[in-house]
């Protein structure tokens, strides 16, 4: 057993990708002390609501998302309306082998609830509330991962700018309890609809007979006077007619769009919201930000074993900056047609609504949001290209890109049996619920061998790297529906992200680009690294 060589990791900031952030690295071993300023968890409202699927498989790898998917409402078809015509309706298909639909609503608060179990169970990890972190130079400790959200005093101690803008509308949300027969599995999107003229309104269904009303309302918007004078009622009923409801909460936002100009300052990493900010049409602030905690937790347990170098580090910003730059792009083009910041774009926005009433092909100009999607990382440092699977680029909404280097690999079932054949079998399922070929990835580097590559070479290899590399031959039949071919080595990272197929004459190569060395290739010192122990 290896056993982490440091003191803990600070992690500031005990919202979800904070709590994510100590629950990842505690699975690689690795201690950390979580520091929040507020003086305990405040479960008032909710800001997220809508959880993706990989995020939910991230989730599970620390115990977390199997409970979250069941509390959560699997919602299967999306709205979209036009004033007072609907103009078409999309459902999900749930084309994939994950155990998990493509999103389940369940509130913020809830989900924080519930890594705080896991947070209770796990001795490595010492959080603490009432600790407000002001300079980073009085905490020191290895490695500090900031989840500190939009606050900015840390960031701009690290020098880190926080360039973007903010929207002048504002966002109405609601959370209210009542019936709505036929509503419980859909989110319904109004674009203009006569109760919000001008505007939009969406509306997504939640636990407990629970809906998510949320109203895009001018900037000078005052929601106190509206309860005041029963304008909120009436804003209310407008949509839900005469029935009886609760509201469960409700809150202004103004939404911003916003990066920072580094992720990586020394062994300090940013993530999730202190990294970047976009509004919430396509969910993707949070589900991005649990993605920024997985490629930091093994980047540092990685860098702190001493299995890979410090450029592993510079690679978080390469790739979540990236990330974080398609995440904006994708959100502001949403923005741009919800709230057209000139003319001629109100001028398409209301040219393309027309025509999606009577042209099916226009419904996909209809921007509501460009939902959440795991990133690709085709251009990292860490990826080495396949210039027979050139990345084809952004995939139609809704669509994954197809297995290749920089991407997630699909999540492949064992069907009963591992879908390792022969030596060194992996098994880390059980007999009723087989493992998945994502958890099996998430273990460590991953090394696949189709049928013909040479296992010699790659054992060789996996033993010259200094981190822990396992190499197992690959079921002809797992290898088919990934898309692979005879004499391949695919190179799965901790996050089951494809690093890269190669024949094995390249793999070492290929290794030692995945854990960030820049050239040349380091020799193990001693014959075999072993994992810590993993939970
Ligand atoms: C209305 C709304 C709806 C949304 N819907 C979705 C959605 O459906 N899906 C989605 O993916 N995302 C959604 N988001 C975004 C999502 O809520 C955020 O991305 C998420 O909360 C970010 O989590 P975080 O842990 O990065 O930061 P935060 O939640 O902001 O937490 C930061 C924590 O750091 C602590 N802290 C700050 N400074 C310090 C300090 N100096 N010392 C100690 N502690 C400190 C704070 O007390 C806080 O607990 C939505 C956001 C809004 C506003």
């Amino acid at each position: 057993m290896t056993s982490w060589p440091h003191e803990p990791v600070l992690v500031v900031g005990a919202r979800p990708v904070g709590q994510t952030t100590a629950l990842l690295l505690a699975r690689w071993g690795v201690p950390s002390v979580v520091l929040d300023k507020r003086p305990a968890r405040d479960l008032v409202g909710s800001k997220a609501i809508c959880q993706q699927r990989d995020v939910l498989d991230i989730w599970a790898s620390v115990g977390a998302g199997e409970q979250i998917a069941a509390e959560g409402v699997t919602w299967t078809t999306a709205r979209t309306f036009h004033r007072a015509d609907e103009l078409f309706a999309h459902t999900f298909a749930d084309a994939g082998s994950s155990p998990f639909p493509p999103f389940v609503n369940l509130s913020q608060s809830r989900t924080e609830e519930i890594l705080d179990e896991r947070i209770a169970a796990e001795p490595l990890i010492d959080l603490r509330w009432g600790r407000e972190v002001t300079d980073l130079a009085e905490h020191p400790a290895p490695f500090t991962v900031l989840c500190t959200g939009a606050a900015g005093a840390l960031r701009r101690t690290l020098g880190v700018t926080f360039d973007g803008f903010s929207f002048d509308d504002r966002f109405l949300i609601c959370d209210i309890r009542t019936d709505l027969p036929g509503w419980a599995t859909e989110r319904r999107f109004f674009f203009d609809p006569e109760w919000n003229p001008g505007r939009q309104v969406l509306v997504h269904p939640c636990p407990g007979g629970t809906f998510r009303i949320d109203w895009q309302v001018p900037a000078d918007y005052d929601l106190d006077a509206e309860v005041a004078s029963g304008a909120l009622d009436q804003r209310i009923r407008a949509i839900i007619g005469n029935r009886p409801y609760d509201i469960v909460w409700k809150s202004v936002y103004r939404f911003h769009s916003r990066i920072a100009s580094r992720m990586r300052v020394g062994r300090v990493l940013l993530a999730g919201d202190a990294a970047h900010l976009v509004s919430p049409f396509g969910a993707r602030g949070l589900n991005s930000g649990v993605a920024d905690a997985e490629n930091a937790a093994w980047k540092i347990a990685h860098v702190g074993y001493g299995w890979a170098p410090e450029e592993l580090l510079e690679s978080y910003h390469a790739e979540r900056h990236a990330a974080a730059r398609e995440n904006l792009a994708v959100t502001t083009a949403t923005m741009d047609f919800l709230v057209p910041p000139d003319p001629e774009r109100a001028a398409h926005r209301a040219d393309v609504l027309a025509r999606a009433a009577v042209d099916p092909a226009a419904h996909a100009q209809v921007n509501s949001g460009r939902l959440a999607e795991p990133f690709w990382y085709h251009e990292s440092p860490l990826t080495t290209p396949d210039p027979t699977r050139p990345f084809g680029g952004r995939p139609p909404r809704g669509a994954v890109p197809p297995a290749g280097p920089g991407v997630l690999v699909p999540d492949v079932p064992a069907h009963g049996e591992s879908p390792f054949s022969g030596r060194r079998v992996i098994v880390s399922g059980t007999a009723d619920r087989p493992a998945r070929l994502r958890e099996l990835a998430r273990e460590g580097f991953l090394v696949l061998l189709t049928e013909g590559a040479d296992p010699a070479v790659a054992d060789a290899a996996a033993r010259a790297v200094a981190a822990p590399v396992r190499v197992a031959p690959l079921d002809p039949a797992v290898a088919a529906a990934l898309g692979a071919r005879p004499g391949e080595a695919w190179v799965l990272r901790p996050d089951a992200h494809i690093a890269a197929i190669v024949q094995t004459a390249d793999l070492e190569t290929a290794l030692c680009r995945a854990l960030g060395h820049p050239t040349a290739i380091p020799r193990k010192e001693h014959a075999s690294a072993v994992l810590p122990p993993l939970r």
